[in-house]
């Protein structure tokens, strides 16, 4: 045996999968290896172990080495296949789960092609309004230049939207695991934001309570508030009404409900609508200046803040966007 009994104990005790391979047979495999790949694999051919083509050139070349192999245990997780020769005929073959890492690379890669996209279709735009406005023939007629101006600031201020966006979920992302601290009191925040966005319609505010005081983040929970109203001013009845109703409950704590009276949002989309850049209507939501990440924001911060979000709608009826928030313990209320 090229390995000494202490050795293979702790190869039993790793808790990654780790298998001995002696002229291509397993001959050793230790229980995370048999909970991977099944017992079947003790005194198999390891050809039939592991199956991929990469993995099977590594283990018969001789030589060691690490690969890459895919859909291992599930569709889609990723490994880290390593051999070590250690002597002619004997190999130590480990596994490494790196399925975590592969993913969330992938859906950073997925992200930065999403904002790049985004911010390349009005970056187009602009530029090509500015190639004909500095035509002397379409520069030079006042109506065609105001009406190319007005769109050129049109795609300028969406490009301006999208990178607002962008910052704040950065900034969200960065802060995640500090506790917000300021005393903010939400009747008072419902009413700032409404008063705000009024200019594109009718906002109603009411509440059980003339206070409730959380332990939160004053700006973020004011972007929630604005994201979840403007969104019911733009989806909604055209002007209106929307209804933000506070609630604040014995159990410690707070609810806010933004609804509004419009065509609601179908059940297969509700699942998605807090990912990055998902939208219902991809058309509608550019048109009213959407940038796709409203809800990916409203999301975040109140994961920060230890609520919950949920978001429910039946078509033609209208949507209820729902927030709850732990109300700040009553030392601070006083
Ligand atoms: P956007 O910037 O596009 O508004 P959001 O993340 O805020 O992005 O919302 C994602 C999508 O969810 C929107 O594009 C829209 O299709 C849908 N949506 C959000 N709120 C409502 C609502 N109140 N009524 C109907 N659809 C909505």
């Amino acid at each position: 045996m090229v390995m000494s009994s202490s050795q293979i104990a702790l190869l039993r005790l790793l808790e990654i999968p780790a298998m001995l391979v002696r002229d291509q047979r397993v001959i050793y495999a230790n229980p995370a290896a048999i909970a991977l790949l099944g017992s079947h694999i003790l005194d198999q051919d390891v050809r039939l172990a592991i199956r991929t083509p990469e993995a099977v050139n590594l283990l018969t070349s001789g030589e060691g080495g690490q690969i890459r192999v895919k859909g291992l245990s599930v569709a889609g997780s990723v490994w880290s296949l390593s051999a070590q020769q250690l002597d002619a005929s004997t190999q130590l073959v480990t596994l490494d789960d790196q399925s975590i890492q592969a993913s969330v690379a992938r859906a950073h890669a997925d992200f930065v092609a999403n904002a790049s996209h985004e911010l390349r279709t009005p970056l187009a735009a602009v530029l090509g309004y500015v190639e004909t406005l500095e035509n002397p023939k379409a520069g030079e007629d006042p109506a065609t230049r105001a009406r190319f101006l007005s769109i050129i600031r049109k795609e300028a201020l969406r490009m301006e939207a999208l990178v607002e966006d962008l910052m704040s979920l950065s900034r969200i992302e960065a802060n995640k695991h500090e506790a917000p601290n300021d005393p903010v009191e939400l009747v008072a925040l419902a009413n700032a934001s409404a008063g705000e966005l009024r200019n594109k319609g009718e906002v109603n505010v009411q509440a059980n309570t003339s206070k409730v005081i959380i332990t939160g983040d004053r700006s973020q929970i004011a972007q929630v508030l604005r994201n979840l109203i403007d969104n019911g001013l733009k989806y909604g009845k055209p002007g209106g009404p929307v209804h933000v109703n506070i609630e604040a409950t014995h159990t410690g704590w707070v609810s806010v409900t933004i609804r509004d009276e419009g065509d609601g949002i179908g059940p297969e989309h509700l699942p998605r609508l807090t990912e990055r850049f998902y939208r219902v209507d991809t058309g509608r939501s550019r048109q009213a200046g959407g940038t796709g990440l409203g809800l990916s924001i409203v999301k975040h911060v109140v994961e920060r803040h230890r609520g919950r979000f949920d978001i429910s709608s039946r078509s033609g009826e209208g949507t209820t966007a729902t927030i709850m928030l732990p109300v700040a313990n009553s030392m601070s209320d006083h």
